[in-house]
């Protein structure tokens, strides 16, 4: 019953605080007989896992007025998909982002199923975006975790056990608290209370719609929790990028393997990426030039160190790796960040070969 009358206090607080999103239905729309749009939800959840509401905001209004439908989406090509996602990152997930709209169309004649065990099936989606899924567009009671829910209930319960082994035990804490009634407007409030309320580093207390109940607020611990089991530090890797500009202004560019970092992106040829740069051949003879500096990058896992040779190449050029893109079809945006920032780069370097 504590349980219930909790979910209640934050669900009045939602009703006047929630943030406007654009892929949000706002809980006075929903009293109203609104529903969310199940395709919104989803790639509103694809964007946002590992990115900001903020940066995601302009991508999802882009890929909704591109794509007005999951099936719209669905027939779209690959490359065209992948140019507009660059720079969120994740590339992985944009590849999932395409299977999965064309088995919900392929499968399921384009509506989004609406069980969390229906929707795991699908490319892409894992266990807290299938629960987000059918929380938020389908009003399912399931238990949505994502950090700023860790971060909650650690506080709310006063937990010390280090993240990530204290993930199951906030699980468990969410799952007594998410109600039968309004699970969706629930899921995504504890969500806003977490992002605007109970922050990492400030929490105001003394405007939480839970502050009575919250443990960490009675012992003084808040700032402190949730404990987290301190990461190793990133190592460093090292690579070397080709950009050669034909005379014509085409650029030899190629499209990365599926699998692996950045796959199925458009990139510069060049060398593995290693502690030490791998041994390799430049993608044509050229007289390469190294116009110093380095586009520097952190990926999950690693920073990279990417040094560029640029060269200028006559009209037969004929590379070993990639192929030559037209002037006016090649467009620096559909770069993944890192071969924007070595295009960058490079640029400079033409600009003062000429
Ligand atoms: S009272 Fe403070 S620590 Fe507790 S949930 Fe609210 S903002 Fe977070």
């Amino acid at each position: 019953m504590r349980e219930t009358a909790q979910a209640a206090d934050l669900l009045s607080w939602y009703d006047v605080h929630a943030r406007q999103m654009p892929w949000r239905t706002g809980p006075a729309e929903r009293a109203a007989g609104a529903r969310p749009n199940p395709y919104h939800v989803w790639l509103s959840e694809v964007m946002l896992q590992q990115t900001t509401v903020a940066a995601v905001r302009e991508y999802f209004t882009r890929f909704t007025a591109l794509w007005p439908t999951v099936g719209d989406l669905a027939a779209e090509e690959d490359a065209r998909v992948m140019g507009e996602w660059a720079g969120l990152g994740y590339y992985a997930r944009a590849r999932n982002l395409l299977k999965c709209a064309r088995v919900v169309v392929s499968d399921h004649g384009g509506t989004f199923p609406d069980t969390r065990e229906a929707l795991l099936k699908l490319p892409g989606i894992g266990p807290y975006t299938a629960a987000a899924i059918a929380s938020i567009a389908f009003d399912r009671p399931e238990v949505v975790v994502d950090g700023n829910v860790e971060r909650v209930m650690a506080r709310l319960h006063d937990v010390h056990t280090p993240l990530p082994a204290a993930k199951p035990e906030l699980t468990a804490l969410a799952a007594t608290l998410t109600p039968e009634d309004r699970p969706g407007d629930y899921a995504q409030a504890v969500m806003d209370l977490g992002a605007t309320i109970c922050t990492p580093r400030n929490p105001a207390c003394g405007i939480c719609p839970w502050r009575a109940p919250c443990a960490a607020r009675a012992a003084g611990t808040a700032p402190e929790l949730p404990k987290k089991t301190p990461k190793k530090p990133k190592p460093t890797r090292q690579g070397v990028a080709y950009l050669a500009l034909r005379e014509d202004g085409a650029w030899l560019l190629e499209t990365r393997p599926d699998k692996g970092l950045l796959g199925g992106m458009l990139g510069w040829p060049g060398s593995g990426w290693a502690e030490e740069v791998p041994p390799h051949e430049p993608p044509l003879e050229a007289d390469w030039r190294d116009p110093g500096g380095e586009a520097l990058h952190t990926f999950t896992h690693f920073h990279l160190r990417l040094s560029v040779r640029v060269a200028r190449v006559p009209m037969g050029a004929n590379p070993r790796a990639g192929a030559f893109l037209p002037a006016a079809t090649f467009r620096p945006s559909d770069l993944p960040t890192v071969m924007r920032k070595a295009f960058d780069l490079a640029r400079g370097a033409f600009v003062d070969m000429e």
